[in-house]
């Protein structure tokens, strides 16, 4: 049997984490209710001038700086034509001449090494609203809210073999994009979207294969999916020569696990592209690109390095915060106001990861005031209350935002330390539990348990388990007699 090379190239699209539109003043924000962001300009009122967002522009060069990319002295904007019912210009605004930069690299990390991936370019464009097909009366609306949110789209050289590369390289430029700040590169919510061009050849051959594009793929797993039955579909038609493989963009339907013919694939002479007049070439010049690059945040490898280097902090936690900016923010606002950063690394992962996979939200979503987080793992740090009630405090500041201190003094839930009312509730317990005091001075340990279990009760949960752990095998060991 023939040895076969799987060729791809990615085409990343994500959404720049500005306040508002690309040409527009409207909000650019996730989730508003349908056609509440709109305006003359992004509805495509004929003469609606375009007014280029600063900041959207800021954004694309910190995107450039940290791909390695060489950012163009000078960009222009160009009109790509096409007619679809999402777009009311019946033109999208994007780069085609001189796009924002060049050239990239970056590089991956696989089971099978490093490896350097080439960027073709990087280049600004706006995206386009969203038909939603209404099952009850057969029609197919459109929400505008999206028309013209600025987006960036990452094109890369046909460098993949693997989709364990493809994922390695999308999860590397979630990090990168999303600790400088330049989008907030949820697959979820479509602010990051791939799409993947694929062929095969025979291994060893210099000539491509016949391309397909797969669109329409939400989550990592798709993605690897999507590989692997696109790559085996383009196989099995060289090899049997059933099929014959034509240049299309195809659909990824998940739940089918099956990729499905969309149109055949256009080129860029139908597009007619020409450049935007209404907007002037914008000159990028090394001042201002210097003032992005000293304001760019601190990248997830530099304080993966931090956290186990001069924060003394394990790799494996270390490796958990820097796997999500959000996380990471938490933690940075966390320990502002709370200097100790185990503790807050320690409640971060044991119990607010915990609550919220308990209410279906992932690391990026996780929310809580941070000062008040921190209040809470200090009172518990410095024994003012235990770590039981912390955690359940920790869940009434989600849910009602209750100040912690404040929480603590009304609902009298100080830890308990006074040692004269822990001896009398050990010594009533004991009295009431003469069988399992029994079996504890015969050495069974697991009957302490049970004794401890009855104490915490009795002393209302608020007692340093600890203190009363020493006392009860005080009196077990008859220290009292
Ligand atoms: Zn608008």
């Amino acid at each position: 049997m023939k040895q076969y090379e799987v060729v791809m190239g990615l085409e990343v699209h994500v959404e720049l984490a500005t306040q508002s539109k690309l040409f527009c003043s409207c909000s650019a924000k996730f989730g508003a209710a349908a056609n509440e962001h709109v305006c003359p300009a992004c509805a495509g009122m004929p003469g609606m001038p375009a007014v280029l967002n600063k900041r959207a522009v800021e954004l694309g060069i910190a995107a450039a700086l940290v791909t390695n990319s060489e950012i163009t002295p000078v960009m222009t904007f160009d009109k790509k034509n096409y007619f679809y019912p999402d777009l009311p210009t019946g033109y999208q605004i994007t780069q085609i001449n001189a796009p924002i930069c060049r050239n990239g690299r970056l590089e991956i990390e696989t089971g099978a090494g490093k490896k350097t991936i080439t960027l073709k370019q990087i280049h600004i464009e706006e995206d386009a609203g969203k038909l939603v097909h209404d099952a009850r009366t057969g029609t197919t609306l459109v929400d505008f809210n999206r028309t013209s949110v600025p987006l960036i789209e990452i094109v890369s050289n046909p460098d993949f073999r693997t989709a364990e590369e493809v994922v390695a390289y999308l999860e590397k430029l979630r990090s990168l994009l999303s600790f400088a700040g330049v989008s907030d590169c949820k697959m979820q919510e479509g602010s990051m979207r791939c799409d993947v061009n694929i062929s095969v050849r025979e291994a060893g051959s210099g000539v491509l294969g016949t391309r397909t594009e797969i669109k329409n793929m939400n989550s990592l797993k798709a993605i690897a999916a999507a590989i692997a039955f696109e790559a085996q579909r383009h196989i099995d038609a060289l090899e049997t020569g059933r099929e014959t493989l034509v240049q299309e963009t195809r659909r990824w339907d998940d739940a089918l696990g099956e990729s499905f013919s969309m149109r055949e694939k256009e080129n860029a002479t139908d597009y007619r592209y020409f450049p935007n007049p209404e907007i002037l070439p914008v000159r990028l010049d090394g001042a201002w690109i210097e003032q992005i690059r000293s304001a760019l945040p601190e990248p997830a490898r530099e304080k993966f390095l931090r956290m186990t280097g001069e924060l003394g902090l394990p790799e494996v936690d270390s490796r958990i915060i820097t796997g999500s900016k959000n996380l990471s923010d938490i933690f940075d606002r966390t320990l502002a106001s709370y200097g100790n950063p185990r503790e807050v690394v320690n409640w971060i992962i044991v119990e607010l990861l915990a609550i919220a996979k308990g209410d279906n939200k992932g690391e990026d979503d996780v929310s809580v005031d941070c000062v008040k987080f921190a209040k809470l793992i200090e009172l518990v740090d410095g024994k003012t209350i235990n770590r039981s009630v912390g955690k359940k405090i920790l869940q009434k500041i989600l849910q009602d935002g209750v100040d912690p201190e404040a929480y603590v003094a009304e609902n009298n839930l100080g830890l308990v330390s006074d040692t004269g009312l822990i001896d009398r509730a050990v010594q009533t317990v004991l009295s009431e539990n003469e069988k399992s005091a029994a079996e504890v001075r015969g050495g069974n340990e697991k009957a302490v348990g049970f004794l401890m279990g009855k104490l915490m009760k009795s002393l209302g949960g608020k007692a340093d388990p600890k203190l009363v752990n020493e006392r009860l095998r005080y009196w077990l060991t008859g220290g009292g007699l």
